[in-house]
């Protein structure tokens, strides 16, 4: 049967790692928008108060009147908060500044790890304008990334092709154990993509030879590749997908999002 998380057919998939630069908010934009393409109506979530999702959409900082710490606080609704961007089909509720002190403001209250959770099962209730849901986390485990995963159905993980990758992974795994044992027991991990690989670095085939033996399927067969025009995309407001679909790091991620359905069917069958 559906898991209790699911509300309607709404999908919510987290893309978190509390490392930096690993590819978190590259990956968590131009998946949502490889689905947008694909004809589902997406939302992305941004939980970093560095807010590069929402500027990398195109999002000026001036506009984020209503934002994801609006959402957490109570004060707006996803609705409410959701933007459209230049991408048809993908919506955005953007991060601003604010988020930085959320944890003291919520950390009184009883619910305070299912403040997302609570807002998306509203809003699935409501309108159910979105099929999709991603969640761009912050680089920590902290209270955001706990909302988040209380209120995902999956765990997306992106790990960067470098000697350190698997470190801190285990970390993460037993923090979404630690909330499928508690507020999310339907929480599974949609899978572990590997980002930033250069083939012509030795290490780099070494990385993905070691996270396979280590993650076995948990690992997207797509590996995302360097590639400098992912990297240029977000100074022009635009996900790597429409700003150079040929480049190889939007075939990957193009790849990549057909992987991510094929799972979720199978979750969503479970
Ligand atoms: P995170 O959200 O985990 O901090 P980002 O997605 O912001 O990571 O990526 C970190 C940096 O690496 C950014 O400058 C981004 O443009 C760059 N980057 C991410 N993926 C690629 C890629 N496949 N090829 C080249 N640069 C990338
Ligand atoms: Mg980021």
């Amino acid at each position: 049967g559906r898991s209790e998380q699911s509300v309607g057919t709404m999908r919510i998939i987290t893309v978190a790692n509390q490392k930096g630069g690993v590819g978190k908010t590259t990956t968590a934009i131009n998946l949502a928008t490889a689905l947008a393409a694909i004809g589902e109506r997406v939302l992305l979530v941004d939980l970093d108060p560095q807010g590069n999702a929402s500027t990398g959409l195109g999002i000026d900082r001036r506009d984020r009147s209503v934002s994801s710490y609006d959402v957490l606080t109570g004060e707006a609704s996803v609705d409410e908060a959701a933007m459209q961007t230049a991408v048809p089909g993908l919506s955005i509720v953007p991060s601003t500044l604010d988020l930085l002190g959320i944890e003291m403001e919520i950390a009184a209250s009883a619910d305070r790890v299912l403040k997302l959770r609570n807002a998306l099962r509203r809003h699935a209730a409501e309108s159910a304008r979105f099929t999709y849901v991603l969640i761009d986390c912050p680089p920590s485990l902290n209270l955001l990334t706990l909302n988040s995963m209380a209120a995902a159905d999956s765990v997306l993980v992106p790990l960067q092709c470098e000697f350190f990758a698997l470190e801190g992974l285990s970390q993460l795994l037993a923090t979404v154990e630690q909330v499928r044992g508690s507020i999310n027991p339907a929480l599974s991990i949609q899978g572990i993509v590997l980002t930033m690989y250069d083939g012509r670095n030795n290490l780099a085939n070494q990385v993905v030879a070691d996270v396979r033996a280590h993650m076995g399927e948990k690992v997207y067969e797509t590996v995302i590749p360097r590639n400098v025009r992912v990297s240029e995309a977000p100074s022009y407001g635009k996900p790597a997908i429409l700003y150079d679909l040929k480049c190889t790091g939007s075939q990957a991620y193009l790849q990549l999002a057909s992987e991510v359905i094929r799972r979720e069917r199978r979750l969503r069958a479970a």
